[in-house]
């Protein structure tokens, strides 16, 4: 099938890339010229495991092609994927200015019956707002033409993407014509030979169901974050209580992991997106801004730690840190606790040296200036004549360092850890003082 997709960030292009794998021929448009240009000469511009040689294979192949000129890509497809961003705008609600341009673009220049697919993330009502300015740019270019909206959030995680976008555990379509159900059951279709993974609704329902998705994954990980505060004012371990209650089958061991607070592009904006979806309807989101609260603290924990242990004035320290994007195999960097970190080391005098083994160019693209921050090439480079260790992300190769190593190389052996990856009793045993996140049993 011929498909489109506007966007070529990390969802339109993982989307587009595992789309022209199963064999539909696919045009991926985005306007950062830049960006095409480098997807043409094979350079892809984000990490995500596997992708590289899907996107490859399938430009190759001829399967997936790149362009900057929207008319084609509207000539190009009857399906038409919407995946630009929704970042929040001041109030905190979604920004749909890109969601809006591309529908203004596809009517535009449609001459023929096309199906607008929504994967961006966007709040209920959004697939009204498309049709009524499609209607209205079709109504400029006083043609009648039909088309159709669809809501097919996306659920893909990142760092897992491809494999996320191969095999999907659900595929939400929001619709009210059955008619396109069936054209996107078969474009599905090769995602779905194990079982039906395919859930059909209202349009109003689909927006919301990919809400209420993250927002539930938000909510786990600030409830386990308070409890990880209690157990640290009550001198318990919460890695003990997590395993605890992760036993109970209705609680589950899956992503109750506390740490030092959620980021990256979607917890963060979606919280704060669906809180505003309510207040604009007079509802007050208690749970919601809640969950947003303790997140917003917990990124200060280890900045608390640090000033506990080495008083307010940081001049003249130097922090090792360890992990830079918001959670491990990204190198998306947007809302990361490390940033929330650096901010306040820097605030108070100290220098950074940092390591992140796929960070490090989003990291000197967004603070390249700075002469506080130095990026380091490996982790035991980032720690030589460093003040302390502090640990933002749980990438693998930070899980069994050579703690001999560490001591030897830092001034004080110290580690702040904000993901939980060490026993805090066994490194008390080799001489470091630890920090980790509601471990009050050991601290
Ligand atoms: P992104 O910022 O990585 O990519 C968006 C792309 O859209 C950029 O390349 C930008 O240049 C392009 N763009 C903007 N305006 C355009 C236009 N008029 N025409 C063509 N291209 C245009 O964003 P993302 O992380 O891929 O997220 C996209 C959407 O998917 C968001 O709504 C997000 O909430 C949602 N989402 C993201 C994830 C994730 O893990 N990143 C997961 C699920 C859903």
């Amino acid at each position: 099938m011929k498909v489109t997709v506007f966007g070529i960030g990390y969802v339109g292009l993982v989307q587009a890339a595992v789309l022209a794998e199963v064999g539909h021929d696919v045009m991926c448009i985005d306007v950062d010229e830049a960006k095409v240009e480098n997807l043409k000469q094979g350079l892809i511009p984000i990490y995500e495991p596997g992708l590289t040689p899907l996107v490859k294979k399938n430009f190759e192949e001829g399967r997936l092609h790149f362009s900057t000129n929207p008319e084609e890509g509207v000539n190009h497809g009857v399906m038409q994927f919407i995946a630009v961003g929704t970042p929040p705008d001041e109030d905190g609600s979604a920004d749909l200015k890109y969601v809006v341009a591309v529908a203004q673009t596809i009517a535009r220049y449609m001459t023929s019956h096309k199906v607008v697919i929504d994967k961006s993330t966007v709040p209920v009502g959004t697939a009204d707002r498309v049709r009524k300015v499609m209607a209205e740019a079709l109504n400029e270019r006083g043609v009648d033409l039909n088309f159709d909206v669809v809501s097919n959030p996306e659920f893909l995680k990142e760092g897992a993407a491809v494999a996320d976008c191969m095999r999907p555990e659900r595929i939400i379509v929001g619709t009210d014509n059955d008619d396109v159900v069936d054209l996107l059951r078969e474009l599905y279709e090769p995602f779905n030979r194990n079982h039906d993974r395919m859930i059909m609704m209202d349009i109003r329902s689909a927006e919301l169901t990919k809400y209420a998705a993250n927002c539930m994954l938000a909510t786990k990980i600030s409830f386990m974050n308070e409890i990880a505060n209690l157990a640290e004012r009550l001198g318990a371990d919460v890695e003990k209580v997590r395993q605890g209650i992760g036993s109970d089958s209705r609680i589950g061991y899956s992503f109750i992991y506390p740490g030092c607070g959620y980021g990256g592009s979607c917890f963060p904006k979606d919280v704060q997106a669906l809180i505003r979806t309510a207040e604009h309807i007079g509802y007050v989101p208690r749970l919601l801004k809640a969950v947003e609260d303790v997140n917003d603290d917990q990124k200060m924990k280890l900045p608390e730690f640090i000033q506990r242990h080495f008083g307010d004035d940081l001049k003249g320290k130097t922090f090792a840190l360890w992990g830079l994007s918001f959670k491990p195999n990204t190198d998306d960097m947007r809302e990361a606790s490390s940033r929330v970190l650096m901010d306040e080391l820097w605030k108070r005098g100290a220098i950074v040296q940092a390591y992140d083994p796929e960070a490090m160019d989003e990291a000197q693209r967004i603070y390249g200036h700075r002469a506080d921050l130095r990026l380091m090439g490996t982790k035991e480079a980032a720690l030589q004549g460093a003040d302390a260790l502090v640990i933002c992300t749980e990438w693998q190769s930070f899980k069994a360092p050579d703690f001999d190593t560490i001591k030897n190389a830092l001034n004080e052996a110290v580690i702040f850890d904000g993901r939980n990856l060490y026993d805090p009793e066994r490194l008390r045993k080799r001489g470091f003082t630890y920090y980790g996140i509601g471990r009050g049993a050991s601290l």
